[in-house]
């Protein structure tokens, strides 16, 4: 079988074009031959499949994991790769969670967009779809796929999704990877980072599944623990992510610290994360961290906010018992942390 790419258009600034007054408007996925017409000297097939109403990513959320996901597996068996075409600003959310949401990935699945519209003359969507293509039917000899991961290809560097963060809401540069070295990196030649890259051990699933019963809280000085505490005590509440200070630090502050257990007393399970861009929780180097230890939360060492979240949707609606849900949270399922 020949090579093959799909590419999923979502919506985002990438595939926006000036209706001529200066509004942008999303253009239509079959037009992209019209936009780059570069794609048709890939000597390979390339398909689409679009949402019906392209969404700017702010207004992507589960609902959308789950349809780019269930095009993914429909289609899993038919395409060397996959090329995601989403906004921005979401971006690092939606790739987290497909991540987790696929199991023995042996396929790449690469999301890319842009800062400026496909029909701006300055774009950059040109070059991360054509890149994000190419890495999308990279095989070695046997036809394996090179990149069986969930990425992030903007600029020069694909990544690996679930540890990016967009840093950047104006260069071309948006994301940053800061706890995992790029997958590849792209100039005059294309650059694999094999060390770096996921093998795939299990046998491909996708599991659709995400609780939405999930909190993402920040510490910050002078907080108030009772507004924190309207949160503890939401019924629905399950998952707890705590972005806390530098190597897991919180305040002394015994409201806190007793809105914690009580949630460890009623089963909600709490991961914690840091504020810092770069480094990892380290539970009990700091007495602002002890309690926190003793109360047998989850570290999520150095990963992001946004994988964490993701992470603790997919956990808490696969699993039911608490001890592999603790598990699993402790654990690297695809790469995000570093354990
Ligand atoms: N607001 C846009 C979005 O995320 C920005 C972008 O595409 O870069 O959909």
């Amino acid at each position: 079988m020949g090579k093959s790419v799909l590419i999923i258009y979502t919506g985002g600034t990438v595939g926006m074009i000036d209706a001529g007054n200066g509004v942008l408007l999303p253009f239509d996925i079959h037009n992209l031959l019209k936009w780059i017409p570069e794609l048709g000297r890939f000597e390979f097939k390339i398909d689409s499949l679009a949402f019906e109403s392209p969404l700017d990513s702010s207004n992507v959320g589960p609902k959308e994991w789950q349809q780019i996901g269930q095009m993914i597996a429909d289609n899993y068996a038919q395409y060397t790769g996959f090329v995601v075409l989403h906004g921005s600003d979401t971006m690092s959310y939606t790739a987290s969670a497909l991540s987790f949401m696929f199991d023995g990935l042996s396929k790449p699945v690469i999301f890319t967009g842009s800062q400026l519209p496909i029909g701006a003359l300055r774009t950059d969507a040109k070059e991360n779809i054509l890149t994000a293509i190419e890495l999308a039917a990279m095989t070695d000899k046997e036809g394996k796929a090179l990149i069986p991961e969930v990425g992030i290809y903007f600029e020069n560097h694909l990544f690996r999704g679930n540890r990016t963060i967009k840093a950047n809401s104006e260069n071309f540069d948006a994301f940053l990877s800061p706890n995992c070295t790029a997958l590849a990196e792209v100039g005059v030649h294309f650059k694999l980072n094999e060390a770096q890259l996921r093998k795939p051990s299990a046998a491909f699933s996708f599991k659709s599944g995400l609780s939405a019963d999930v909190a993402l809280l920040k510490v910050f000085p002078g907080f108030s623990a009772k507004v924190f505490q309207s949160v503890f005590d939401n019924q629905y509440l399950k998952g707890l992510v705590l972005e806390t200070y530098g190597t897991g630090n919180i305040p002394q502050d015994k409201h806190l610290i007793a809105g914690l257990q009580q949630l460890s007393e009623r089963g909600v399970h709490v991961m914690v994360v840091t504020q810092c861009v770069m480094g990892s929780v380290e539970l009990g180097r700091y007495a602002t961290s002890t309690d926190l230890k003793a109360l047998d939360v989850c570290s999520g060492h150095d990963i992001t906010s946004e994988a964490a979240v993701t992470k603790m949707m997919h956990v808490l609606a696969n699993n039911n018992s608490s001890e592999t849900i603790k598990s699993q949270l402790r654990t690297s399922l695809r790469g995000e942390m570093t354990v």
